[in-house]
């Protein structure tokens, strides 16, 4: 604990997850939360509305915190893979805002980690990655409880950890080894990992880890498709039947490029770019968000232009307007009538819910991101003889936000994009925040 003044305090075990767009009760998994003070006399721990216990009583310190997951419970009732922590005879796999809680009013403290597992299993915390991997024991530090939450921990004998080549130190932790290619998986993370680090031109984490899980479906309810993005770390889930091998078509190898690249994006925008609802976050209720088209849709468009400034010239911009339609424009396309006559903030706050869960909204939120992206892009480069282009209105942003370390509002953007490039861009804004279908 910091040193708390004396009196109760509040614990909260979230439900909302950053990124998650929707809220799972990792609260309805928590039994036998207990409370000493510094003595280790028990204090009186009280169950209030919501993901909360009442601990501690008056002019007495609250000092230390107990409590159990059943994670085993939490994989059997959560179905997607993205949102639950896992555990199998010979291995672990925690997410941070699955199983830490915090104290009310202390979320901006910094934390300190420390995992205990069987003496010989190796362990490896995203907040201090190493290969090989420690056995038995693992520390790392968070600068505050959004970033413990959003890390993970990994463990067990049939976890395998490697160091791939990187400017960054850079890590894949594998679950299960064997039944997937590392070295090409290992290969497709570098190379997608240097393409989004050359796209924004800094590398704004210490060390980053890929950590990727090929799951037997726990039931056939259960869902292994999306990935989720992290401050320092992704993670991707895929059933035991997906895994990526030698054997593997070009378009598997190409669909795992373009789904990592994008999910890397995520480190620079929305992680450390964000509008409101992002950051600072709400851990008990899932913020309602104006803006998911832009935290989707632009990073997705970013790592198209990632991936295509490394192909040649005719074949990025095959692979550039292919993107475009089949990610973007088809979705659009597709959509029922009653979708596309939301405005895009209306829609945005739609999806802050139910992203994936009716992925029609997720879908159409960030196609039509992505496609006011590359509208963006197209008047930047226009109207500067492609001197300049939306990667630096978007570099630009990136180092904006690490100035101002506040959100931005809606209308900051096109004023922001054009500092950074002198084109004004609040045209091609406005037309994709209105309804697509006018009818
Ligand atoms: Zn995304």
């Amino acid at each position: 604990m910091p040193d708390l003044p004396p009196g109760p305090q509040v614990l909260v075990v979230p439900r909302a997850m950053p990124m998650g767009y929707g809220e799972q009760p990792f609260d309805r998994f928590v039994s036998s939360v207990q409370t000493f003070d510094a003595d280790d006399a028990p204090l009186p721990v009280t169950r209030q509305d919501g993901p909360r216990w009442l601990i501690g009583r008056d002019e007495t310190t609250v000092f230390r915190i107990e409590y159990n997951v059943d994670i085993k419970q939490m994989e059997q009732e959560i179905f997607s893979a993205a949102d639950t922590s896992k555990v199998r005879p010979r291995y672990l796999g925690l997410l941070g805002y699955s199983v830490f809680a915090y104290l009310e009013g202390f979320e901006k403290h910094p934390a300190r980690l420390v995992v205990e597992v069987p003496d010989d299993w190796p362990v490896l915390t995203t907040l201090a990655p190493r290969a090989p991997p420690s056995r038995g024991k693992s520390e790392g530090k968070a600068a505050n409880f959004y970033a413990l939450a959003d890390s993970q921990v990994v463990a067990g004998p049939d976890l395998s950890v490697h160091r791939l080549n990187s400017t960054v130190p850079l890590f894949l932790a594998l679950y299960p080894d064997g039944d997937v290619d590392s070295p090409i998986l290992g290969r497709l993370v570098e190379e997608s990992l240097q393409q989004i680090m050359d796209y924004f031109g800094t590398t704004p984490f210490p060390h980053y880890t890929v950590h990727q899980e090929l799951l037997r479906p726990v039931s056939d309810r259960h869902s292994y498709g999306f990935s989720m993005e992290h401050l320092d770390s992704a993670t991707f889930y895929l059933s035991e039947d997906r895994g990526l091998t030698a054997a593997s078509p070009p378009q598997g190898l190409a669909r795992t490029r373009y789904n990592f690249a994008h999910h890397f994006a995520h480190a620079w925008i929305p992680k450390r770019s964000y509008s409101k609802g992002y950051y600072p976050f709400s851990w008990e209720l899932a913020p309602v968000l104006d803006t998911i088209w832009f935290s989707e849709g632009f990073p997705q468009y970013a790592a198209i232009e990632a991936i295509a400034d490394g192909l040649p010239a005719e074949e990025a911009k095959r692979y550039r307007e292919d993107m475009l339609t089949r990610r973007f424009r088809s979705s659009l396309e597709q959509a029922p009538l009653f979708i596309r006559r939301m405005s895009l903030v209306e829609l945005s706050r739609v999806a802050s819910t139910r992203y994936s869960e009716d992925f029609r909204t997720g879908r159409n939120v960030f196609s039509r991101g992505g496609l006011m992206a590359a509208d963006m892009d197209e008047l930047i480069q226009r109207q500067t003889g492609g001197s300049k282009s939306l990667r630096d209105a978007l570099r630009y942003l990136v180092e904006w936000s690490r100035k101002e370390q506040r959100p931005f509002e809606i209308e900051e953007l096109p004023v922001i994009f054009e500092q950074a490039t002198g084109v004004d861009t609040r045209e091609v804004l406005d037309r994709w925040l209105k309804p697509q279908d006018l009818r």
